[in-house]
Formats: C-alpha cells, sequence, structure tokens
C-alpha cells in the first residue's frame, strides 16, 4: 500500500453564473491540460438561495459533443430536456448521467415545483471525457434515482459513501461508463476517518462540499477546497475535523489529445471546427 500524495489544493476559485440559474465555482477545467484526465470540467453550484419564481431560471438550449455531463444534486431540482428525447426532473440524491457523443442539444433548468416554491440549490456538475473511438457515439442519457445508488457503511461507523460509478469494496455504482470511472458521495462523521483504495495510475480527486479534512495525516483540505492526488499510490487516508460531505473521483487517465472550446472537447482542432460547423448548420 502506497499514498496517493496531493499534489496541490484548489483554493479560492471564486464564482460566477452559468445562464441565470447555477452560481458555480469551477474546480477542475479543460484548460488544466491533460492532468485531470479521464474528467474534462467540474462546476460546484451553489448553495444558493433563491426566491420563489414562476419562470424556471437555467440555462437555455446549448450543444455538446464529445464527452459525458453527469450532474449531482445535493439539494433543489434540476430539470432536463434534449433533442434526442430525454427529459426528467432530478431531486435530492438524484444524478443525471448523459453521454453528449456526436451530439445532443439540452435546456438545463430549475424544477418548476422548486421554483414556484423556491429554496436552496447545491449541485454538481461533472465532465467526464470520451476517448477518441466513442466521441461520436449516439446521445445517451441515465437517469440514476438516489434509491438506485448503493450505500457502503464504512468501518467504526465513520459514515458512509453512495457509490454511482464505478466500484468501492466489492459494491459497484450504477453508472454505465466508457472508461473505469469511480464517482463517490462521501460522508465522514467528525472526528472519524477512512482509508480509500484507488488503483494506483489513476488520477484522483477529492472535494470539500461540507466540513474540513485532513489528508494522509498532513494536508487539509477545507470547505469548497479541492485536492489533487499523484497517479502513483493506491491509497488516501482521509480524516474529518467535523462531520463532512465529500465528492472522491478517480480515474483512468484517457492518453489521447484534448482540445476544447466551450461545449465542445474533441481531439484535434480541425474536429472542433467541425463540431462549430455541425452546430450550425443544425446537425445535432
Ligand atoms: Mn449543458
Amino acid at each position: 500500500m502506497t499514498a496517493k500524495n496531493v499534489t496541490r489544493i484548489a483554493r479560492d476559485t471564486g464564482r460566477h453564473w452559468v445562464g441565470d440559474g447555477f452560481q458555480v465555482s469551477t474546480m477542475l477545467s479543460y484548460n488544466m491540460g491533460p492532468e485531470i484526465s479521464p474528467f474534462l470540467l467540474l462546476d460546484y453550484a451553489g448553495p444558493s438561495e433563491f426566491p420563489p419564481s414562476d419562470a424556471p431560471r437555467g440555462v437555455e438550449r446549448h450543444p455538446h459533443r464529445g464527452f459525458e455531463t453527469v450532474t449531482i444534486v445535493y439539494e433543489g431540482e434540476v430539470e432536463h430536456g434534449d433533442n434526442a428525447g430525454h427529459s426528467g426532473k432530478i431531486g435530492r440524491g438524484d444524478v443525471q448521467w448523459m453521454t453528449a457523443g456526436r451530439g445532443i442539444l439540452h435546456v438545463e433548468k430549475h424544477g418548476r415545483e422548486f421554483s414556484r416554491r423556491g429554496g436552496t440549490l447545491e449541485m454538481i456538475q461533472l465532465w467526464v471525457n470520451l476517448p477518441a473511438r466513442h466521441k461520436m457515439t449516439e446521445p445517451g442519457y441515465q437517469e440514476i434515482l438516489d434509491k438506485d445508488i448503493p450505500v457502503v457503511e464504512l468501518e467504526g461507523g465513520a459514515g458512509e459513501i453512495r457509490v454511482i460509478a464505478g466500484e468501492l469494496g466489492g459494491t459497484r455504482g450504477p453508472a454505465r461508463t466508457f472508461t473505469p470511472v469511480n464517482v463517490w458521495d462521501a460522508r465522514l462523521g467528525g472526528g472519524k476517518g477512512a482509508v480509500f483504495e484507488i488503483p494506483d495510475g489513476f488520477s484522483a480527486f477529492t472535494l470539500v462540499l461540507k466540513g474540513g479534512i485532513v489528508v494522509n495525516g498532513a494536508e487539509e483540505i477545507g470547505e469548497r477546497e479541492l485536492a489533487f492526488f499523484t497517479r502513483e499510490g493506491d491509497t488516501i487516508t482521509v480524516e474529518a475535523d467535523r462531520d463532512s460531505t465529500l465528492l472522491i473521483l478517480a480515474g483512468e487517465p484517457i492518453d489521447e489529445p484534448v482540445v476544447g472550446q466551450g461545449p465542445f472537447v474533441m481531439n484535434t482542432h480541425e474536429e472542433i471546427r467541425r463540431a462549430i460547423d455541425d452546430y450550425r448548420a443544425g446537425r445535432f
């Protein structure tokens, strides 16, 4: 057993609006380069308070090509509709795993009921890259409800992990992925700790949504901070200072060039030009 060491910690990332519905901190971005592969983006939205409104806030129709978007709702409601005929509303604990593949147009808004009531919205949007051979795959949509996500209880009553994707101690998450990816929603009690096994060679990241942790006995990661780990090593040791909510991400790196522009992420500039042409010509 060798520790995956912390290489850096993203702090004070600021917030910006995506549409008029999501006030986000961008914790990972494809501009950071191949270090974050197989992930491309991690936006942490909220928690933000919204007053009641008849018109749901959000992002109007927009395209994606070349990757998957994963939306995890912690509080509030999000509705999605796309031109491949998929639509749905997800709430607390639910996850939407959308494969943009060769191209999708979709709308992402607060749920209608949530908008009428008003309240707190807290969610994550993660972008997971597709390997070159799957970038032009058919668009897909997995609605993964809270009740379908297995919960692993940690030893010693330390807390619990919802396994959304990948595998933890023999428990497999429901998400179908193109490459090996772990997405774990973890809660640790204050003063408790756990050791997580993550394969050697995988990229790994831990975002603290609430609380604060110490990693590998040395590195303090505070609220709204994200730790980057070495690919080398196969364990991450976490102790929680107080009750904490963590998003633990890990994945096998995709060793291919990443060229991104806005909502399109491909392997070459030529493919980006084609994506823009196809979108403008209505071929999505
Ligand atoms: Mn989108």
